[in-house]
């Protein structure tokens, strides 16, 4: 079924038949000010002198040891979660390979906070608790891994504890991984269980090295933290290639659009921290456990710090010629990860309140307007148009946007209701479009984009044409 909606050009930028009474546009970011409000760094330092008192957290130190290592660390994240009331779940693989020589049990403790109204909507946002020292075999030696990544455990465990206090729409998930320094082993299973549960996995944010804010060259920066996100999307981009190079998509995978949302978010929180997006999937060379779900199709984003400390990282406890090594406490810029985990909690509320970003394509070629289509649109649910130069960094604010008024939005509609919305005097050549949803309390999605692979679901290669 196919409907015609009547075109408006309007500074309020919402699609739907008789909304809700619209919310300012102020009101969403106040009420999200008051959620991150009680995030405390302090809570954070005591969690992260926990995690270094387990001496290693390295994934093939002792999993049984009440006291020391992986195993021990994993029981007191379990403690912590369900203190909060969340229940949890140990996804576990035995895993050989080439940093586990031996057949090993990894396991990642998670807290799942279950959502209202669409439960199967999942937003992610995780840290790894394994901890190395030089030899990443070495699973023995002291391991403090306070910054990478006792930081984003601690961001973790300070989601939790803020955000199990509320509720919202969609399911939200706390995960401490294992097994990263191995390989990403951790991200994988995390990954596959989501598979597994059948989530659907809108946003993932993955938080590795959160806590520094000076580099061993003095260069010092905690007003600024990195999203690395990639660019074109990796899952399905063979069969993506073709499409991509006519129409677009090499800057609009949904993780390049979560990077888009968290610099904007972080502009209207005002809280002393700005993105600085890195238009990389991770930092040259490294890795992370965002990857792995990526690879499964999940949109996935890197938070890490502005400027990193290599004599912090991957580094035995040591001095030499004055200079001190190793990922110790003292390193933690306590004050400048409480402003990293305040801006993830907005962006895990904002997102778990909105429902998922829609499905959206244009057309218009050789045409002088342009048609949005959006897809599989739920009854009851406001969406935004937006568009961006092709060469723009952000998407256009709301009102600078083009609108369209859609009859019959609050009527039930069956899954596969299908509308479109023509743009007059608007050339389909010049611009990238893209779609939002938005909450009726007005909090809003990242943006899916009009471009192939821009969907926030894993690329499924439509099947091929009949040969007739
Ligand atoms: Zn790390």
């Amino acid at each position: 079924m196919m409907k015609r909606v009547a075109l408006l050009f309007s500074s309020v930028a919402l699609i739907a038949a008789a909304p809700p009474p619209a919310p300012t546009p102020n009101e969403p970011y106040d009420q999200l000010r008051q959620i991150v409000a009680p995030v405390s760094g302090a809570e954070m330092k005591k969690t992260v002198e926990r995690l270094v008192s387990f001496g290693t957290r390295h994934t093939l130190s002792s999993q049984t040891d009440p006291k020391r290592g992986i195993g021990a660390a994993l029981d007191w994240t379990k403690g912590r979660f369900e203190s909060f009331g969340l229940p949890t779940v140990r996804p576990c693989d035995t895993v050989t390979g080439k940093r586990v020589p031996t057949p090993t049990r990894v396991c990642d403790m998670v807290a799942i906070q279950r959502g209202t109204e669409r439960p199967d909507d999942v937003v992610i946002i995780q840290g790894h608790i394994d901890s190395r020292v030089t030899d990443v075999m070495n699973s023995t030696s002291d391991a403090p891994g306070a910054n990478d990544d006792g930081s984003g455990t601690a961001a973790v465990i300070e989601a939790a504890r803020v955000l199990s206090k509320h509720k919202f729409p969609a399911t939200i998930v706390f995960a401490a991984l294992s097994g990263e320094e191995q390989g990403l082993l951790g991200g994988k299973i995390l990954a596959d269980y989501a598979k597994a549960q059948g989530w659907n996995v809108v946003t993932v944010l993955n938080n590795d090295i959160i806590g520094n804010s000076c580099s061993s060259d003095g260069v010092c920066d905690d007003t600024h933290v990195r999203v690395l996100s990639e660019g074109p999307r990796s899952q399905g981009q063979e069969e993506l290639a073709d499409s991509t190079h006519s129409l677009g998509g090499e800057n609009d995978a949904p993780s390049r659009n979560i990077s888009r949302f968290l610099d904007s978010l972080a502009d209207r929180l005002n809280i002393g921290l700005d993105v600085m997006q890195v238009w990389r999937n991770d930092r040259f060379g490294r890795g992370g456990d965002h990857t792995e779900f990526l690879n499964a199709g999940y949109p996935a984003v890197r938070f890490s710090v502005a400027v990193e400390n290599y004599n912090w990282q991957h580094q035995d406890l040591r001095t030499e010629n004055g200079i001190k090594y190793g990922d110790t406490i003292e390193n933690i810029d306590f004050p400048y990860l409480e402003k990293i985990t305040k801006l993830n909690v907005a962006a895990l509320a904002s997102i778990a309140s909105a429902p998922p970003p829609p499905v959206v394509s244009v057309e218009g070629a050789v045409s002088t307007d342009t048609t949005f289509v959006i897809r599989g649109v739920a009854a009851d649910t406001l969406y935004v148009l937006r568009k961006r130069r092709t060469d723009a960094n952000q998407w256009e604010p709301s009102s600078g946007s083009t609108a369209c008024k859609v009859d019959g939005m609050n009527d039930p509609q069956p899954a596969n209701w299908v509308h479109t919305c023509v743009v007059k005097g608007v050339r389909v050549d010049d611009w990238v479009f893209g779609a939002a949803s938005i909450s009726k309390d007005g909090f809003e999605s990242p943006v899916a984009s009009a471009v192939p692979g821009g969907a926030f679901k894993p690329y499924v290669a439509p099947p091929p044409e009949p040969v007739k």
